[in-house]
């Protein structure tokens, strides 16, 4: 008998277990953060974070080791920021999709960049969910989506505003 409870013991010592590391498993799942518009500023600019269409955000990690989370008024911001944090790993990048104002994840986002599109600090970059999406975002503007890293190779080879 006492081998019995002992067993249920540690039975449920390990599901105890199991369900601290779903706990922890859940917090660890990376999602975007809660921007307080009209209240927080850009990492990279300074400016307070109004537009939803256009604020994104970067969960990365230090050099020590620190997980911390950036959020940005525009999505040109976010990329001159990672420019500026190389050292910084990111975990995750998130942008808004323009039409819907929900968030997505920057890597499999669409882009549209256009003089035509009026964003926060004049990177007039907008992103969509699908191709069709960033497509719509840039409407007065007639140009060709881009992924990600075409994205970010533009951005990286041209300072400030879309030409
Ligand atoms: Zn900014």
């Amino acid at each position: 008998m006492k081998s019995r409870v002992n067993w249920l013991v540690g039975l449920a010592t390990e599901l105890a277990a199991v369900m601290a590391m779903a706990a922890c498993g859940h917090q660890a799942a990376i999602t975007p953060p809660q921007i307080h518009y009209g209240e927080e500023v850009c990492a990279f600019c300074q400016m307070t974070i109004d537009d939803s269409r256009f604020a994104a955000a970067l969960i990365y990690r230090t050099p020590d080791g620190s997980q911390k989370i950036a959020t940005f008024d525009d999505i040109g911001c976010m990329l001159a920021w990672q420019r500026e944090h190389a050292a910084d790993r990111t975990i995750a990048a998130f942008v808004h999709d323009y039409k819907s104002r929900q968030w997505i994840k920057a890597a499999g986002a669409w882009y549209a960049r256009s003089t035509a599109i009026r964003t926060p600090m004049g990177w007039g970059i907008a992103a969509g969910r699908t191709e069709t999406d960033a497509e719509a975002a840039a409407s007065r503007g007639k140009l060709k989506p881009m992924d990600f890293s075409e994205l970010w190779f533009t951005a990286q080879n041209t300072q400030g505003a879309a030409k």
